[in-house]
């Protein structure tokens, strides 16, 4: 399979597959970039179809987080690492040791984290072979990172409706969240706790009454929030939210949300600029949980800072928002522009 010809590989540093036959582990650890710091990225399990799948994803990942941790300012490169497994099945101690000795073997280059199929828990396991491992919680408290992504993706949506709709405040604002799990249900909270009108879907429609009940949303199907009449739409389920029929069908006027990868593809960033729907760059909204992860690694740890710093999410989509009015560009060209700034040495 070749690497340094994938259409994803954008000059890795460094790509390692790692196999235990005991455990039946196999896996691929990508290295983006290392020139900010070591390379911390989340670990994904899940059972792809072929190792080219888990390839191309582990490589669009671990260059996303280089890009993610630039623009959150951290002293951070980016990877990322996927197990090719069924995490309901396959996912033993056995595994996830194996998995600790082949991120030992980088001696700190990449650090792993909880990623879809792996939490907490397993970083724990994780960590029983290397001290290589984020996102185990601080000071006793739970290292699940989604009320800090929350938090973040909060600051992103008041910067973007700021832009977007030219209003600092967010009561009556509508806004249509799509997926109301871990970070959905906790930003839909704080948008109602600041008088904002919320329109809600999740595929788990138990979940999704008792929030609505509790928050006086509208409920609607998941096929129909695209169509909601909103000012603003969340994506905060899974990647691909935003395809070229759903940006003509959106009423809102900003996009900005917690899901990762939200374009189908990167050309649909220019239908939403050209259609005048400001859309908010998914890696720097979502900034907040990998934020926090990084405060745990430091002696100094704050919650004030922590936050604090997180609030600086607001203030760099402020300059990447201005600047794409300024040159007629949509943000996520420019957000890409200003993290290559930051993690190419100047010539
Ligand atoms: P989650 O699994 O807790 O929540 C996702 C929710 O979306 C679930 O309730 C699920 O039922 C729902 N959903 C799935 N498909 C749907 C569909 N077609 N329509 C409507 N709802 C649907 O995940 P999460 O931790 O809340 O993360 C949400 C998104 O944010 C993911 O894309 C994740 O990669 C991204 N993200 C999360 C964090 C974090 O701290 N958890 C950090 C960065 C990015």
């Amino acid at each position: 399979m070749p690497v340094f010809d994938h259409p994803e590989f954008d000059h890795h540093q460094q790509v390692v597959h790692g196999c235990d036959e005991a455990s039946g582990l196999r896996a691929i650890i990508a290295i983006h970039d290392t020139r900010r710091g070591p390379a911390l990225g989340g670990l994904r399990i899940y059972p792809y179809a072929d190792e080219a799948e888990a390839l191309t994803d582990v490589l669009r990942l671990s260059r996303g987080m280089t890009y993610k941790s630039a623009l959150a300012d951290l002293p951070l490169g980016g990877g990322k690492a996927v197990i090719i497994a069924d995490p309901r099945r396959d996912k033993t101690p056995e595994l996830l040791r194996a998995m600790g000795r082949l991120v030992d073997s980088l001696s700190g280059r990449y650090i792993t984290a909880e990623d879809s199929g792996s939490s907490e828990a397993d970083m724990r396991v994780i960590a029983e072979a290397t001290d290589h491992v984020g996102g185990l919680g601080h000071a006793g408290r739970s290292g699940d990172p989604s009320p800090f992504t929350a938090h973040g993706v909060f600051c992103a949506l008041r910067s973007a409706v700021r832009h977007g709709l030219g209003r600092e405040d967010l009561a009556g604002l509508r806004v249509a969240v799509q997926g109301v799990g871990h970070v959905g249900a906790h930003l839909a909270r704080r948008l109602h706790a600041a008088g904002a009108r919320l329109v809600l879907t999740d595929v788990d429609r138990d979940a999704l009454a008792r929030l609505g009940e509790e928050l006086e949303a509208e409920i609607v199907r998941p096929e129909a929030i695209v169509d909601a009449e909103v000012d603003v739409f969340a994506p905060c389920a899974m990647g691909a939210a935003l395809s070229a029929e759903v940006v003509e069908r959106l009423k809102a006027r900003v996009v900005c949300g917690a899901a990762n990868n939200q374009l189908a593809s990167p050309e649909i960033a220019d239908r939403l600029h050209a259609r005048g729907i400001l859309y908010t760059p998914d890696y720097v909204a979502n900034a907040g949980g990998v934020i926090e992860i990084a405060w745990q690694r430091r002696p100094d740890y704050r919650r004030e800072a922590v936050m604090a710093h997180i609030e600086g999410i607001g203030a760099t989509l402020d300059e990447i928002f201005a600047r794409a009015a300024r040159e007629g560009r949509s943000p996520a060209p420019v957000a890409d522009d200003l993290a290559r700034e930051r993690f190419r040495p100047t010539p």
